[in-house]
Order: structure tokens, then C-alpha cells, then sequence
């Protein structure tokens, strides 16, 4: 993703831009999961490691 790190809010997750929510292609269908950034509350957490909240619900 290309988006512009200088208005990039602090404290606002920018994958889901403070929604919380993203959308995800895996499996070949569109849906909304949890952002794995944020947790879901929209505000990005330092140190957080996405990947381990990265596992597809379903
Ligand atoms: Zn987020």
C-alpha cells in the first residue's frame, strides 16, 4: 500500500484508518475482519506485531 506517511495521524491505525475494520481477499471472497494492527480499536499500538493477529476468521 502507498499512502502518505505524512498525514498520518498518530495514535490513528492507518490500515483501517481508526475503523478497525479491514477488507481482506483471502480465500478469493471479499469480507471485513478485525484489523490485525489495531486489534479493532482503531488506534495503532507500537510493538504490536500484525502478523500474529493476522489469522483469518471466519
Ligand atoms: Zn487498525
Amino acid at each position: 500500500m502507498s499512502s502518505g506517511a505524512a498525514a498520518q495521524e498518530r495514535g490513528t491505525c492507518s490500515p483501517c484508518r481508526g475503523t478497525g475494520r479491514v477488507s481482506s481477499s483471502l480465500g478469493g471472497t471479499q469480507h471485513e475482519v478485525t484489523c490485525p494492527w489495531c486489534g479493532g480499536d482503531g488506534v495503532f499500538h507500537s510493538g504490536r506485531d500484525a502478523q500474529q493477529g493476522a489469522k483469518p476468521e471466519r
